[in-house]
């Protein structure tokens, strides 16, 4: 049993369909085995991408759904672009820019147009590694 918790500063929102925040902690409580790894990897990144996004974005251009421009020491996050210009690396076929880098471990994650839409995330990390690295770029 692993328990997760982070604190949200701002009031909770809808983080999509099927996924809502009411509180102002997550608790993710994961009992082994129970979630095939692969999966729950992947539930993780996303909602550590909209809680990244949100703290570092500004609330009117919905950062939870498209994801921010910020670059720190830590990770670089960039929003999917729609641009189409040819010398633009995140809105490329092939070769795109990842849409979230976490610098030490290279974790990267990319989307189309919204977190979460058909994501892809390489790097080797578990999902342990994963908790860490949300945790750490929510920090001040
Ligand atoms: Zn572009």
């Amino acid at each position: 049993m692993r328990t997760w918790d982070e604190t949200i500063k701002k009031p909770a929102r809808n983080f999509g369909k099927d996924r809502t925040m009411a509180q102002d902690t997550v608790t993710v409580i994961v009992p082994e085995g129970a979630i095939p790894n692969e999966d729950l990897l992947s539930e993780l990144v996303e909602i550590g991408m909209r809680l990244i996004a949100e703290k570092h974005g500004e609330k009117e251009d919905w950062p939870e759904k498209y994801g921010v421009v910020f670059d720190n020491e830590i990770f670089t996050m960039h929003p999917f672009c729609w641009c189409e210009k040819d010398e633009c690396e995140y809105c490329q076929e092939e070769d795109r820019s990842p849409n979230f880098l976490h610098k030490k471990t290279g974790l990267k994650v990319h989307w189309y147009k919204y977190i979460g839409r058909s994501m892809e995330i390489s790097g080797d990390v578990t999902v342990n590694d994963v908790l860490d690295i949300i945790k750490e770029c929510l920090r001040e």
